[in-house]
């Protein structure tokens, strides 16, 4: 961090210390996350409002985990035939996960159906964040983009959906912000 930034003008503070995650938010909220990371509160933020760990471990476990949610909330939509973390998925602004039709034909007949591919970073993240971006992708079972109609699928599924995926993006700008751990 550049300390003389400390004493810029929000919006120059802003050009200068760009919120990758936060890109859509209005600027008072990015800064009170700067503001939160710069003294270095976030962690604590983070690990007192989401406790709870999961224990979804494996993608048969993940399959289970969201075809269970898909059953409880979206049991019409298309079925889902495959849900896996994936390590390679760069973790960035909408590429938290993703979801794609994929062409099947079974007995006989073309069958749409679904695979959801999960962001390996989300098997260790609090439990609370891995329903997070499964409500997210299971809404983009019926809505392909992020409008109004998605969201309202969202918080069908999480009322609390809104602060859940604010809370997941400064977490993963905060498990950005720490040193990679030894391999
Ligand atoms: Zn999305």
């Amino acid at each position: 961090m550049i300390p003389a930034a400390r004493t810029l003008p929000g919006r120059y503070r802003a050009a200068m210390d760009p919120l990758p995650y936060l890109a859509g938010y209005p600027a008072d909220v990015q800064m009170r996350a700067r503001e939160l990371r710069d003294a270095g509160r976030l962690g604590d933020y983070l690990a007192r409002r989401y406790p709870d760990p999961h224990g979804v471990r494996n993608d048969r476990q993940l399959y289970d985990y969201v075809q269970t949610l898909k059953d409880r909330h979206l049991r019409q939509s298309t079925p889902l035939h495959k849900a896996i973390y994936d390590g390679k998925l760069q973790v960035l602004k909408h590429a938290l996960g993703t979801h794609t039709t994929v062409s099947r034909v079974q007995g006989g007949r073309l069958k749409a159906s679904r695979e959801i591919r999960i962001a390996s970073v989300f098997r260790d993240a609090p439990a609370a964040f891995l329903e997070t971006i499964v409500v997210h992708e299971l809404a983009h079972l019926k809505e392909s983009d992020h409008n109004r109609a998605f969201y309202n699928l969202c918080t069908h599924m999480a009322p609390d959906y809104h602060q859940l995926e604010f809370d997941l993006r400064l977490y993963l700008m905060h498990r950005e912000a720490q040193p990679a751990s030894p391999t």
